[in-house]
């Protein structure tokens, strides 16, 4: 597959990319913009939004996914602007931590609302779009935390471990529809969301900021934070035409941590 052919495959498509104002997300909308994809992107703040749209040409749209209502509601204008949504990447997700002793079901539930529930909202809305244009593209950013567990992320591992359940019924519902449902199941990323759980290492342990990253990285045979580009390179292949055969699957990113 040459660069020019996934180009042509991306080109003019309506790619829906929540969480697309930071770090997986913000690396996704510019490796799809150098596509030539036309983007939509959602997440709660407008104005990191904004600053990741003013460089990719993309529709910021202030979005939370937890709230089915909002996100069809988001979906009708991408789609009035940039025509029906042909890839919908769920990105959105947090990853606050606590001992499950120290958990209630609010902290469960709303690990559950935005890591799951939230791209149950964006493949559902999207799910008509692709169904006309007989093709989509469905993709989760699952985490290795959907394919073993963690230390206290009970609830993100559960909603992690659902995303990957989600894909692959999908992947048999949708099967003979043009449209393929994938997970990528990253290890630990070099985001903001990764700085907030470091923090909260250091804040919980007294461990040195450099201890608490290397604990994080002790599970990693690389010995390294994954880049967001490389899962962004990832969600380019799923959606590119060598992909047609790639579905139901929770890919992992992991250095060989998986
Ligand atoms: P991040 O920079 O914190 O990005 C998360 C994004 O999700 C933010 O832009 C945030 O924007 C958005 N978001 C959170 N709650 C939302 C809601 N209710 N509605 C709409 N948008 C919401 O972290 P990241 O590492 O890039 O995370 C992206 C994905 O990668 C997540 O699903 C995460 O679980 C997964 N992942 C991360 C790692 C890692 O080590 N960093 C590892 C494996 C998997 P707003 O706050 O403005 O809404």
């Amino acid at each position: 597959m040459t660069g020019d052919e996934v180009t042509a495959n991306l080109m003019g498509k309506h790619v829906v990319i929540t969480g697309g104002g930071s770090g997986v997300g913000a690396a996704l909308a510019r490796s799809f913009a150098a596509r030539d994809a036309r983007l939509t992107l959602l997440g709660r703040r407008l104005a990191p939004l904004e600053e990741i749209a003013a460089e990719t040409g993309a529709t910021a749209l202030a979005c939370d996914v937890t709230d089915a209502d909002a996100v069809q509601a988001a979906l009708e204008q991408a789609r009035a602007q940039k025509g029906s949504v042909a890839v919908a990447i769920a990105n959105a997700g947090a990853a606050p931590s606590k001992p499950f002793s120290r958990m209630d079901l609010s902290d469960f539930e709303s690990a559950l609302s935005v890591n799951l529930s939230g791209v149950f909202n964006l493949w559902q809305a999207s799910l008509p779009d692709m169904k006309t244009l007989g093709w989509g593209r469905m993709i989760a950013i699952a985490s290795t935390a959907g394919l073993k567990g963690y230390p206290y992320v009970a609830g993100y591992c559960a909603a992690k471990h659902g995303v990957i359940g989600l894909t692959r019924a999908l992947a048999q519902e949708l099967g003979r529809s043009g449209i393929t449902v994938n997970a990528l199941c990253p290890g630990f990323i070099d985001t903001p969301l990764l700085e907030r759980s470091i923090k909260t290492i250091v804040s919980s342990t007294g461990m040195s900021e450099e201890d608490a990253a290397n604990s994080l990285l002790a599970g990693n045979p690389q010995g390294r934070l994954i880049q967001p580009e490389e899962v962004a390179e990832a969600a380019l292949y799923l959606a590119g035409p060598a992909a047609v055969s790639i579905n139901g699957s929770a890919l992992p990113i992991t250095g060989g941590e998986i």
